[in-house]
């Protein structure tokens, strides 16, 4: 049996007809970027995060770097981040002029530790930027404390978390703004490359949808040198048939997480936390073992995908050399080293997972 990290293929067999509806009434009305469309999908998910304002944007990469810049972040100030996630995290606030300052992460949540990220406060610091890894929510009473002890804007990374909450609030509505990815693997993904941003704050709201725009302020009338990063109608109007099924996925993420936890069990591994009011739906299910590499191996010598997310610190990836701290950061150096993600989508069977558990078994010598 083969078993992919993920099958995209399921889950657009399941939504054909919708979809090729959808885009069928948008090509016959000629309309492909921006319209309401968007609207709506804005609409909705600025419903569904509980929050006034979403903006979609051209991806999630563009939702991080122009909330920077629409909060003001730029040369000469620093954002403390994490160096366990995508180069995008950082990549953005380098985009936006300013410098990333990784902080260590806790070893069992993989997310920022907010006492590390107290000690690489300095008095340049502007923004906290956690990262809701693999789908769990950063702890972020702690982070919001401190942000607000130091009259700092936190902005939520939650390409990985759409749905997740903390005590009930979702992610994206505890910071200044939230951002998101839907490259088609995350958990709500589009049908191509899409993102937003969502915010409570008026003012941020209105410069993003400028910046957007290429700084339009009326038709034909530009306040600043912006960018193109609009959302396609085609991928907003997948996005609103996606998002009617999320729940039911990420509840379906949450039931596979917890039947590899009993399955896993007995095995010499670290499996993922959870808990703490913090609702995890499992974007990616990562565990960390021993002789990570030889066990990846075995299993794609048995036709099953496993991946490294992420094999080394942000700061020792050659475009970021510059942004590496003092000394290496101890926890996220030994996580890289063991961290490997199993299999994990919403269509995965049970049977599969035996296989996969079985698999394991054997390449950890059980
Ligand atoms: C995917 C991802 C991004 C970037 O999103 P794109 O839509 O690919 O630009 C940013 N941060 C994290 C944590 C991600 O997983």
């Amino acid at each position: 049996m083969r078993i992919p990290m993920i099958d995209l293929a399921r889950q657009h067999q399941a939504l054909a007809a919708e979809l090729g509806a959808a885009w069928q009434r948008l090509a016959g009305q000629g309309q492909f970027v921006g319209g309401a469309e968007v609207e709506a999908l804005q609409g909705e998910i600025a419903q569904r995060i509980g929050v006034r304002h979403a903006i979609g944007l051209a991806n999630g990469t563009d939702a991080l770097h122009l909330t920077l810049r629409a909060a003001g972040i730029g040369a000469g100030d620093e954002v403390v981040t994490s160096p366990y996630t995508f180069i995008a995290t950082a990549g953005a606030i380098v985009h936006a002029g300013a410098r990333p300052v990784f902080a260590d992460i806790d070893p069992r949540s993989f997310n920022l530790d907010p006492a590390a990220v107290a000690a690489a406060i300095t008095p340049r610091t502007r923004a906290l930027l956690p990262v809701h890894l693999f789908g769990q929510p950063a702890e972020m009473q702690p982070l919001l404390a401190l942000a607000q002890q130091h009259g700092l804007a936190v902005i939520e990374d939650c390409a990985q978390s759409f749905g997740a909450t903390i005590g009930g609030v979702a992610t994206g509505a505890l910071g200044l703004a939230g951002t998101y990815s839907f490259y088609p693997t995350k958990n709500l993904g589009a049908c191509g490359d899409a993102g937003a941003v969502v915010t409570d704050d008026d003012a941020l709201a209105a410069r993003l949808r400028r910046l957007a725009n290429h700084g339009a302020g009326a038709p034909q009338e530009y306040l600043e040198v912006g960018y193109n990063s609009r959302l396609d109608a085609l991928q907003a109007a997948a996005l609103r048939i996606k998002l009617r099924h999320l729940d039911g996925w990420n509840a379906a993420r949450a039931r596979i997480a917890a039947h590899y936890d009993e399955l896993l069990a007995d095995l010499p591994l670290v499996r993922p936390q959870r808990g703490g009011g913090r609702d995890h739906i499992f974007h990616h299910y990562t565990v960390l073992l021993e002789r990570r590499d030889e066990v990846a191996a075995a299993l794609r010598a048995e036709g099953i995908a496993s991946a490294v997310h992420y094999p080394r610190p942000l700061y020792r990836q050659p475009a970021l050399a510059a942004y590496a701290p003092a000394a290496p950061l101890p926890v996220v150096e030994d996580v890289c080293r063991r961290c490997l993600s199993l299999p994990m989508y919403p269509e995965l069977q049970a049977q599969e997972l035996d296989t996969v558990a079985g698999a394991l078994a054997r390449a950890l010598g059980r």
